[in-house]
Order: C-alpha cells, then sequence, then structure tokens
C-alpha cells in the first residue's frame, strides 16, 4: 500500500506549497487515475511515490510518505526501485540503448538482477506487454504506442508492486491510447500490479479507474469512485 500521511510539499524558492495536508492511501492491486488541470500538481505528487520529491527536486516534505512501509524520506530513489516503476510522458527521452530488448535488460542490469534471472524476466515482460515481435527492433522506429509499452516492460522487469505513469497516452493517438490503456488494465487484473497514473484528458482513462483523486486549483482534493468524484467536480 501507499500511503500519505498529511503531505506538504513546497518546491526550492517557491513562496506556497504545491500540495497542502494532501491524506491518501492507495491499496494494493488499484488502478487510481490521478487528474486536475494543468499545474494543479499531479506530476508533483506522482514523484513522491518513488522519492524523486523530494530527493531530486529538493524542497520541503511535511507529513510522511509510506511505500509498502518503506518511508520514502529515510531512503533514496534507488531503494525504491523494487517497489515502483515510473513511466513518463515521452518515453523516447528516457530511452539509453537502442534496441528493445537491450532497454529492457538495461533497467534491470542498475538493480544488479542475476543474467540468468534476466532473460527468464526480458521473456515474461515482452509477453506481458505483447511486444516479443518487436524485440530487435530499434526504439526510434517504433510507434508512440509501441515505445511507451517499451518503456512500461522496462519498468515492469524490476517487478515492482506499482507502475507509476505521467501522462503515459498524451502525445499518443487514440489508437496507441488504447493500446497502452488496455495493457495497463492487463497487467492490474491479471498481476494485480497498483497503477497510479495521471492524465489530463480524463475521458480517456476514466474508465479503467477504480477511484480518481482529483485535484483542484487551489489545493482543493477529491478522492472517490469515479462516479463520486465526477459529480463533484
Ligand atoms: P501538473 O502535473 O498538474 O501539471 P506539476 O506537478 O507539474 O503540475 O506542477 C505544479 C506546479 O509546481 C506548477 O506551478 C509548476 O510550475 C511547479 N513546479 C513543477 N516542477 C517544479 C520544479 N522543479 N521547481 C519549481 N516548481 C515546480
Ligand atoms: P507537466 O505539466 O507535464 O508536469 P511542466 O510543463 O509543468 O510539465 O514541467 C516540465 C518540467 O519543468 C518538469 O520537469 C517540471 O518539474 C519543470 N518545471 C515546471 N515548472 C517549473 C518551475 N517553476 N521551476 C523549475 N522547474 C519547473
Amino acid at each position: 500500500m501507499i500511503e500519505l500521511d498529511r503531505v506538504t510539499y513546497t518546491y526550492p524558492g517557491a513562496s506556497a506549497p504545491i500540495l497542502r495536508d494532501l491524506s491518501v492511501q492507495i491499496a494494493n492491486g488499484e488502478f487510481l487515475l490521478v487528474c486536475g488541470p494543468s499545474g494543479a500538481g499531479k506530476s508533483t505528487l506522482l514523484r513522491l511515490f518513488n522519492g524523486l520529491v523530494p530527493h531530486f527536486y529538493g524542497g520541503r516534505l511535511g507529513g510522511r510518505v509510506r511505500v509498502w512501509g518503506r518511508d520514502t524520506l529515510a531512503c533514496q530513489p534507488r531503494d525504491l526501485a523494487d517497489l515502483v516503476g515510473f513511466v513518463v510522458q515521452d518515453p523516447e527521452s528516457q530511452f539509453v540503448v537502442e534496441r528493445v530488448e537491450d532497454e529492457i535488460v538495461f533497467a534491470m542490469e542498475n538493480l544488479g538482477v542475476p543474467p540468468a534471472v534476466m532473460r527468464r524476466r526480458v521473456e515474461e515482460v515482452l509477453d506481458q506487454l505483447a511486444i516479443a515481435h518487436l524485440r530487435h527492433r530499434h526504439v526510434a522506429t517504433l510507434s508512440g504506442g509501441e515505445q511507451q509499452r517499451v518503456a512500461i516492460a522496462a519498468a515492469l522487469a524490476a517487478q515492482p508492486r506499482a507502475l507509476v505513469l505521467d501522462e503515459p497516452t498524451s502525445q499518443l493517438d487514440p489508437h496507441g491510447a488504447e493500446e497502452v490503456l488496455t495493457a495497463l488494465q492487463k497487467l492490474n487484473a491479471d498481476l494485480g500490479i497498483t497503477i497510479v497514473l495521471c492524465e489530463h484528458r480524463l475521458e480517456r482513462v476514466v474508465q479503467y479507474a477504480d477511484r480518481i483523486l482529483y485535484l483542484a486549483p487551489g489545493g482543493r482534493v477529491e478522492v472517490g469512485t469515479p462516479r463520486e468524484v465526477l459529480a463533484r467536480i
């Protein structure tokens, strides 16, 4: 479970907190959609879950963030890599090697996974994301939806309990978006992976979500089932 307990966060140099007194619990196996207008703090909230906030961005964090019992203030982002996989909007900017298969291996090499385990995990995640046929392709030649599925496979290779995705479909056409979202839904349903996804076009994603966390401008937060939250915003 991911637990935020009265979290207040202020970026370095900012005059006011972007998140204020926010408490929420994300259950094991939940699919949570984080939404709200641009600038409301969605990306910031997501960065709390892998420790980039505050360890990479600095600033002041009040309250507690616990990720399956681990206090993110008491450990570094790399100590959370076995719990939380992070996927960004524009995966091409994050790819470090060229071939699909190597990209997935690279993600595990950093974690010191033994070679035999790595080979097995590569097969598993290629299969789980339905991209086995792309394994030898150069990532730059793939469609946006395919690239995003490679990024998800690479994040999944470390066997995290949660995938946290920052607008993973915002640069995709409707077909690519659907490929990515159905892949996530399958990981959630079949493997019980917790999914936390932020998206400003909520109509695209709402059907997949168990709950919505809506960050309103001015710091108001609504959390509930899609039906409850949509009725209030
Ligand atoms: P959203 O994802 O909802 O668009 P963000 O979390 O990206 O919102 O940003 C929320 C606010 O925090 C914005 O006003 C933005 O300017 C500010 N912000 C984001 N990143 C930083 C940063 N690294 N340093 C200072 N301010 C930032
Ligand atoms: P998004 O809305 O997709 O989260 P933004 O366009 O707000 O992205 O921000 C893009 C990048 O710039 C992010 O890495 C964010 O942290 C950084 N950033 C945004 N606002 C500020 C700011 N006021 N000061 C420093 N960095 C910022």
